[in-house]
């Protein structure tokens, strides 16, 4: 039996070292039913990253191209980069039933809202402590010196736009943070509104069409 749903699209947000890297890719990985969204940047891909999975690595002139095209469905620009989320992939997983995760800043969260609202759910992930997000952007070692610094000065104005988010989730143990997560999605995902097949369901059950 399977209740058609409209998609929704999960927006995790968090000053760098928060953990939202590594709580998305547990979701993904445990959660059949959501698909990541893939963005573009102008950023030089770190040690390790996968073009197509990553993110897409483009010039300034490509980036500009598809902005002008209107392909884009929010871009931003975050650390002296250009960042953007393509509609297209989007829209075919919402209308395959399927949701989507998006890991974009505040910037892109408030186009995201402004343009579909309704099908938007925005979690903000923050880190226990000071130190605790320091430790965390040294270990990851990819990073100068000079760009874990220039993030600890970003992430107090990144945390600032907490307030405008739907859910908080203070990460202290990841696994913790993860369920908390999946609760919220659950949660959404049962909200009647997007269970746009429900009232065909109600009424087989009650025997009226
Ligand atoms: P990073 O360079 O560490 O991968 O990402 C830096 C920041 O850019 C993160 O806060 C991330 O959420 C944000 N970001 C990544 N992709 C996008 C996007 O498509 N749009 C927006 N607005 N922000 C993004």
């Amino acid at each position: 039996m399977s209740i058609q749903r409209r998609g929704l699209m999960l927006v995790l947000s968090s000053p760098s070292g928060a953990g939202k890297t590594t709580i998305s890719r547990l979701l993904l990985d445990q959660d059949p039913d959501i698909t990541m969204s893939v963005s573009v940047t102008t950023r030089p891909p770190r040690p390790g990253e996968v073009e197509g999975k990553d993110y897409y690595f483009v010039d300034h002139a490509r980036f500009d191209r598809m902005v002008e095209e209107g392909a884009l469905l929010e871009h931003a620009r975050v650390f002296g980069n250009m960042y953007g989320t393509p509609s297209q992939p989007v829209f075919a997983a919402l209308e395959a039933g399927r949701d989507v995760l998006f890991d974009i800043d505040w910037q892109g969260t408030q186009q995201l809202s402004g343009k579909a609202r309704t099908d938007v759910v925005r979690i903000f992930i923050l880190p226990p402590s000071t130190e605790e997000l320091e430790k965390r952007l040294r270990t990851r070692a990819q990073d100068s010196d000079e760009v874990v610094a220039a993030r600890m000065a970003k992430a107090s104005e990144e945390m600032s736009h907490w307030a405008e988010y739907d859910y908080v989730v203070v990460n202290v143990d990841v696994e913790e943070s993860l369920a908390k997560v999946k609760a919220i999605l659950a949660a959404e995902r049962a909200r009647r509104e997007r269970q746009v097949g429900m009232a065909e369901f109600v009424n087989r059950l009650r025997g009226v069409d």
